[in-house]
């Protein structure tokens, strides 16, 4: 029996492999590495792709938050509300410059942030809120742009998991304040090593975040402040300019899968849902179920790959352990993080290997 992976980055190359070796070999011809020609046209293209004005390549995700949150001026001790059934990197940054992560609970459909929990953790020192569009479904944006006018707080969306998603009808990248996105090799849109992009409308922000991330220069060896080594390089620029031609017909291609999965699998598992206005991208596709430990040796034993997004939410993890959350804090987060599994979600994935997936579940 074959393996059927999670994800299948070399059938990707496979398909794209001629493509890419001209581009890569073109790059190191040229030897166009740093703020490279690609550089400017991926920040183009990409700003086009989210309907937004400025997109700024830089080194990963990661850093993507961390230079949004210092452009909007995060102070020590400012309190940002954001999940905490989520990847770490997106509480990090508020940590590292001196804010206090104040963790709001999800909505157990979408496994999204609550609005309704954002608006009872609101305090006087809240300056922000970071919501992510987590395995690919919008977060829902408009309370949380109405809670954020209502009391002057601005709105990060993280959306590492969601490129090309969109929320009534507008594209994922330019509903908040400004977006970070994720290059990380198995995303939607993946580089081949570390890359990301913030995406904004908001011009003083696009100043902010291309001096830090390029040691705050205005010249050569002209620093107007105090910046970081940040970029994202020419080849991962040039990378991404050939994949994001693909981006759409791999996103449509996530659904038709999805939406397989979910005919099958509804009566016996919890399955995903869209929410109204919404068209979610499937970076992961998540189940839920009661025995999931067992599901996954199941899985496993049908040489089927599966993993947790998250297992352990960040409030009880031991980093975060100095904001002194218990067990019980945030009740839906918890439940769900003992059922849930993604299951096999790429572009690449054969009939039969969806079919396989299909009946093994259906067998347990
Ligand atoms: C992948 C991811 C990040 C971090 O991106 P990197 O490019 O790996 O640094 C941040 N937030 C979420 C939700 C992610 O999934």
């Amino acid at each position: 029996m074959k393996h059927i992976p999670l994800v299948n980055l070399k059938a990707q190359y496979k398909l794209l492999k001629p493509e890419i070796n001209k581009t890569i070999k073109r790059v190191l011809e040229t030897t166009d590495f740093i703020n490279g020609t690609d550089n400017q046209l991926f920040d183009l293209e990409f700003a086009k792709y989210c309907e937004a004005k400025y997109s700024i390549g830089v080194g990963s995700g990661s850093v993507a938050l961390d230079f949004s949150l210092e452009a909007l001026g995060l102070q020590k001790g400012d309190e940002v509300i954001c999940p905490s059934h989520t990847f770490s990197a997106t509480a990090e940054p508020i940590v590292r410059l001196g804010g206090k992560p104040v963790f709001a609970d999800i909505n157990e459909q979408t496994y999204n942030i609550d609005p309704e929990d954002i608006a009872k953790k609101i305090s006087r020192r809240t300056v922000g809120i970071i919501a992510v569009h987590l395995y690919g479904h919008p977060a829902d944006m408009s309370p949380i742009l109405k809670l954020a006018s209502e009391h002057n707080l601005w709105v990060v969306e993280d959306a590492a998991q969601s490129h090309g998603a969109e929320y009534q009808g507008k594209r994922i990248g330019s509903i908040g304040d400004i977006a970070c996105f994720s290059f990380f090799p198995a995303k939607n849109l993946g580089c081949y090593g570390d890359g990301g992009a913030i995406v904004t409308n908001i011009s003083h922000l696009n100043n902010k975040v291309s001096l830090l991330k390029d040691h705050g220069r205005i010249g050569k060896y002209e620093h107007k402040e105090i910046g970081y080594g940040g970029r994202l390089d020419n080849l991962q620029a040039a990378i991404l300019r050939i994949k994001l031609r693909y981006l759409d017909q791999w996103n449509a291609q996530r659904r038709i899968i999805a939406e397989k999965y979910t005919t099958e699998l509804t009566s016996k598992f919890v399955t995903p849902t869209a929410q109204k206005n919404c068209l979610p991208v499937y970076y992961v596709y998540t189940l839920r179920h009661p025995q999931r430990d067992n599901v996954i040796r199941h899985l496993y034993k049908n040489n089927i790959a599966s993993g947790i997004y998250y297992p352990k939410p960040l409030h009880l993890q031991e980093a975060y352990k100095f904001l002194g959350y218990k067990k019980g804090d945030l009740p839906k987060t918890e439940q769900i993080c003992d059922q849930i599994f993604s299951i096999p979600m790429h572009p690449e994935l054969t009939d039969k290997q969806i079919e396989k997936t299909i009946t093994s579940l259906l067998k347990f």
